[in-house]
């Protein structure tokens, strides 16, 4: 599926995904995107692992008024391979494909290639460390609850 495809879809969606906590992203894209971006502000989570700044509602500072992203071609890995997803259990790893208006369209090569992206990134960036992030109470659990309407299944 092409990026104009995908850009119409969310939109369409209301960019669901981009208004739950922002996206995951190591110190290499975090220093890619500043080369463009330079007032955008990162968080710290962890070693190579940053957020892109949100809100204190967890709306990505990225994503603009009409719901398209301000860095769509600078977008962390995390936002290219959404809605796959790597869960992390104790001995093994699992895909999943959260339930979501982009997921329905997807391919079986969409959703390869997105697990290809998913597969070379940090596993770190798939654990969530809400307690980092600069939300407030109240955001964390209305967001928490949103991210469980993605429901998903493995793949
Ligand atoms: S990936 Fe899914 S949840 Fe995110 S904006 Fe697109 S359709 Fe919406
Ligand atoms: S970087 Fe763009 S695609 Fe990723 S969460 Fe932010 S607005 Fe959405």
């Amino acid at each position: 599926m092409d990026g104009k495809r995908i850009l119409d879809i969310c939109k369409k969606c209301g960019a669901r995904c981009c208004k739950t906590g922002s996206a995951d992203l190591t110190k290499k894209e975090v220093d890619r995107i500043r080369g463009s971006m330079p007032d955008l502000k990162f968080v710290k989570l962890r070693n190579n692992h940053y957020w892109i700044e949100t809100g204190n509602d967890g709306i990505c500072k990225c994503l603009k008024k009409d719901n398209s992203c301000k860095i769509y071609n600078l977008r962390p890995n995390f936002c290219r391979c959404w809605p796959v997803f790597l869960k992390l259990k104790k001995n093994r790893e699992e895909y999943w494909l959260a339930n979501c208006a982009l997921a329905k369209e997807l391919g079986k090569k969409d959703i390869e290639k997105m697990k290809l992206i998913c597969e070379k990134m940090p596993r770190d960036l798939f654990r969530n460390y809400w307690g980092s992030a600069n939300l407030s109470k109240k955001a964390e659990n209305e967001l928490k609850k949103e991210l469980e309407n993605f429901k998903g299944k493995t793949i």
